[in-house]
C-alpha cells in the first residue's frame, strides 16, 4: 500500500501537483552513471528492420513512395512562431526554435508511426520467417502478396490505446492481414475509432480510462495464444522503434548546419503520456548525439504521471489517482494516469527534467502555431511550446543559451479531420481573447 502522507512529506512538490499548478521537476540523477538495458546497436538493429520493410511500404502504402518507403518527418525552422512566443515570454528564446514535425509522419500522422508500426513489423517478420519462407535478404514487397496475407490472418494483434497507437498499429496490422483488435479508452477521439472501423479493425470501446482499457485488452489477448499483445506499458520493441528517430534527426541536423556541442546545447521538448515515445526518442538522442542534447518532458498539470513516477522513484507503482489528482485533460494523447514500467527507469539518468502545463495554455499554442506557421497540431503535440518559457527560466543559470537550439517534438495532428481542428482552434482563440 502507498503511504501518501509519507510521500507528501518526502516530496512536497506533490502538493503543487494536487493544486494543479505548473511545476518544474529537476531530475537529480541527470547525467549520472547507469546501466541501460540496451545500447546503440539495438537502435541500428531497429533501423535495419525499417530499411528491410521499406519495399513493403512502397507497395502497400504508396503515400510512402516519395521517401522510398521510409517513414520520416521533416525538421522545420520556426522563425515566426519564435517571434510570436518571444513577445510574451519572460525568458526569451535565443538561438533557433524548430519543430520535429511527426504530425506529418505517414500512415498515422503521429509519433506512433515509429514505435507502434515497428512492433507490428517485428512480429510480422518473425511469423513470416518461422511459418512462411521469408529470409532477411528477400525483397519484403512479397509480404504484400496474397499468400502472406493468408498466413498472417491466422494470427491476431491487439493493443490498448488512447487513440494514436491504436491507429498506427491497426492500419498496418490490418493491411498485412492480421486480425486486429484495438481497445480504446474513453478519451479516444471518435474519428480515430471511425477510421479504424472503416478499415475492418475490431474497435473495443471502454467508458473508462487508459489503464482500464489496456488491462482488459491484455486479459483478452492472453486468453488466446494466436494473439500478440502490444503492451504500451512496458514494450522494449515499441521503445526501440521510437529511438530510431535519433539517427534520422542527426542527419537532418547535419544537413541544416545545426551544431550540437558544449557551446551549442540542444534542448528537446517531448510530451509524455505513458512516457514510452518520449523516452524512446530521448534514449536514442542521448546515444547518438551525446551529453549536449537535453531532453525535457511536458505533462498536463491534471495528469502528471511520469513526473510523479520518476520523482518518487515508484515509476509504475504509483498513479495520479493514488495522489488524488483527477487525470482529466484535453490532450488525449497524454491521458494516461499510470506511467510505463520501463520509461522512468531508463530515463533516470537521461532526462533533464519535466515541466507540467495548463491545458488552456496548450490550446493557445495550437492557435499560435497555426496562425504563425500554418501548421496543424493536435493539442498534445503543441505542449512543447507551452512549457518553454518556464523551462528556459530554469536552464538559464546552468547552460549557455545564446547559441542553443530548441526542438519542440510535434507528436501528431495532420490527420485530424477539419471539423475537429476547427473546434481546437475555436477553443484556443476564445482563450486568447480572454
Ligand atoms: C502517444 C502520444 C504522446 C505520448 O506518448 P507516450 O508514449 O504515451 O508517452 C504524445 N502525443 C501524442 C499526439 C501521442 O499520440
Amino acid at each position: 500500500m502507498l503511504d501518501m502522507d509519507q510521500l507528501l512529506k518526502d516530496y512536497p512538490e506533490i502538493k503543487t501537483m494536487q493544486e494543479y499548478k505548473p511545476l518544474f521537476w529537476q531530475n537529480p540523477d541527470y547525467q549520472g552513471k547507469a546501466e541501460l538495458p540496451f545500447g546503440i546497436e539495438h537502435i541500428f538493429d531497429a533501423e535495419a528492420r525499417f530499411q528491410r520493410f521499406a519495399p513493403y511500404f512502397e507497395v502497400a502504402f504508396p503515400e510512402t513512395l516519395p521517401t522510398h518507403g521510409i517513414l520520416e518527418s521533416p525538421l522545420v525552422d520556426l522563425p515566426k512562431m519564435k517571434a510570436v512566443l518571444n513577445q510574451k515570454f519572460a525568458h526569451k528564446i535565443e538561438g533557433n526554435l524548430y519543430l520535429k514535425a511527426d504530425n506529418y509522419l505517414p500512415i498515422s500522422g503521429s509519433i506512433k508511426s515509429r514505435g507502434g508500426i515497428y512492433e507490428v513489423l517485428k512480429f510480422a517478420e518473425k511469423v513470416a520467417m518461422e511459418h512462411g519462407d521469408l529470409v532477411y535478404g528477400d525483397n519484403y514487397a512479397i509480404l504484400h502478396e496474397e499468400r502472406y496475407h493468408k498466413l498472417f490472418s491466422n494470427y491476431g494483434i491487439a493493443v490498448g490505446s488512447t487513440g494514436n497507437l491504436g491507429l498506427s498499429i491497426g492500419i498496418v496490422a490490418q493491411k498485412l492481414g492480421f486480425n486486429t483488435s484495438v481497445h480504446m479508452s474513453a478519451d479516444a477521439a471518435q474519428w480515430k475509432k471511425d477510421k479504424l472501423r472503416s478499415k475492418g479493425v475490431n474497435v473495443v470501446e471502454y467508458n473508462d480510462n487508459f489503464s482500464h482499457a489496456i488491462t482488459e485488452g491484455r486479459k483478452q489477448a492472453d486468453a488466446d495464444p494466436s494473439v500478440y499483445f502490444i503492451d504500451d506499458e512496458g514494450s522494449y520493441d515499441l521503445f526501440l522503434g521510437y529511438s530510431v528517430a535519433a539517427i534520422r534527426l542527426q542527419t537532418q541536423l547535419k544537413a541544416q548546419g545545426i551544431k550540437v556541442d558544449k557551446d551549442h546545447p540542444l534542448f528537446v521538448y517531448l510530451p509524455a503520456g505513458v512516457g514510452g515515445s518520449p523516452s524512446g526518442v530521448a534514449f536514442g538522442l542521448k546515444q547518438v548525439l551525446g551529453e549536449h542534447v537535453h531532453p525535457v518532458f511536458a505533462e498536463p498539470t491534471h495528469i502528471p504521471s511520469v513526473t510523479l513516477g520518476m520523482m518518487t522513484g515508484l515509476n509504475d507503482k504509483i498513479s495520479v489517482y493514488d495522489a488524488g489528482i483527477d487525470g482529466t485533460t484535453k490532450a488525449d494523447g497524454l491521458a494516461v494516469g499510470r506511467p510505463s514500467r520501463i520509461a522512468g527507469k531508463i530515463m533516470k539518468t537521461l532526462l533533464l527534467g519535466t515541466q507540467t502545463f495548463d491545458d488552456q495554455e496548450m490550446m493557445k499554442d495550437v492557435v499560435r502555431l497555426y496562425d504563425s506557421e500554418n501548421i496543424r497540431l493536435e493539442p498534445s503535440a503543441a505542449s512543447g511550446f507551452t512549457i518553454l518559457d518556464q523551462v528556459l527560466g530554469q536552464l538559464v543559470s546552468d547552460f549557455p543559451l545564446e547559441n542553443a537550439s530548441h526542438i519542440v517534438w510535434a507528436t501528431g495532428g495532420s490527420m485530424v479531420p477539419k471539423e475537429d481542428m476547427l473546434a481546437y482552434l475555436k477553443d484556443g482563440k476564445a482563450e486568447l481573447n480572454k
